[in-house]
């Protein structure tokens, strides 16, 4: 019988190669045989967060040196990262949690490293995004990874405000100290009937999923303090077809009506669309209406 270690060694792992390699979000057992194969095979580990790296390698015996790409300097950190394939070696690049990029440091050392003429070798694992939407459900079948929301309420709400219309499943990243204020931002934004799922602590010892509506996300939080603590994943559904669809003709019937009567914008509006000319009608005198105009013609 293949041994699981044979497995990960199947595939070829060449030198003058960068290895983006996922980690736990949590749970130290969720770690793949072939991130370990491969972080004990590479030269050096370029990490977000060098302490916190050398413990997770420290837990299975694996020991590398290791050379800091954070946030504050990833593109210089790049450079270094280079110089080291140049010289031939195998660099692993992890994250201080799931999968570098993604709402994490990885993905300028990843350009830096292409541009210089590397290849990049993806190892698949925890990520919290795939993580809260493999137990979502059917309605998160199309979705948009938005991660972080902008931390003040103005900008906030302006990134949600585009969204409102958006027919797909939305993904938001949170931590503990804003998640009671973003909630209520998404309510603001979306209305209170969407679907919503809190992901919080995923694969650790509190893990919860709660899936409700926005209205009672709030509440949900504040039954019990301990809620409010940990990270979050926070999953809204998208506008129905229908609202989508309505927010369109809307759209169209404005500029219409800036050119034509209501008959004539209806009339055209239909034959575009294929909605019904009386319900078209009807919303265009209403939006006419909400113009400050009166004369349905
Ligand atoms: N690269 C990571 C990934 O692949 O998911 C994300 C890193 S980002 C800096 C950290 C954010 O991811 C947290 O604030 C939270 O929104 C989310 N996150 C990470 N681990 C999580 C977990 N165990 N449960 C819920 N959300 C988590």
């Amino acid at each position: 019988m293949t041994s699981l270690l044979e497995l990960a060694q199947v595939q070829q792992y060449p030198a003058a190669t960068l290895y983006v390699v996922a980690t736990p979000i949590g749970n130290t057992a969720d770690i793949t045989l072939r991130a370990l194969h491969v972080l004990g095979l590479v030269d050096r580990i370029a990490a977000e967060d060098t302490r916190n790296t050398g413990q997770l390698l420290a837990r299975y015996g694996i020991s590398k040196p290791l050379v800091a790409v954070h946030e504050h300097n990833e593109r210089e950190a790049a450079l270094r990262v280079i110089e080291h394939l140049r010289a031939g070696e195998r660099v692993a690049c992890v994250s201080d949690a799931g999968t570098p990029g993604i709402s994490d440091p990885g993905a300028k050392l990843v350009d830096a490293v292409r541009a210089a003429g590397f290849q990049v070798v993806p190892l698949p694992g925890a990520s919290a995004l795939a993580t809260a939407l493999s137990a979502a459900g059917d309605w998160v079948a199309t979705f948009t990874f938005l991660g972080f929301l902008p931390p003040k309420p103005k900008q906030r709400a302006a990134a949600l405000q585009p969204l409102a219309d958006h027919g797909h499943a939305m993904v938001f990243y949170e931590a503990p100290h804003r998640i009671v204020e973003t909630l209520q931002a998404l309510a603001d934004a979306f209305g209170p009937a969407r679907r919503l799922l809190i992901a919080r602590e995923l694969t650790k010892l509190h893990e919860a999923l709660w899936c409700g509506t926005l209205a009672e996300g709030p509440a949900w939080l504040a039954a019990d303090a301990n809620r409010q603590r940990g990270e979050f994943v926070l999953v809204v559904e998208g506008a129905s077809a229908q609202a989508s669809g309505e927010a369109d003709h809307d759209a169209l019937l404005r500029v219409l009506l800036e050119e034509v009567p209501v008959k004539g914008a209806a009339k055209i509006a239909a034959a575009l669309t294929g909605a019904s000319r009386n319900a078209l009608y009807a919303r265009a005198l209403e939006l006419k209406n909400e113009g400050g105009e009166d004369d349905a013609d």
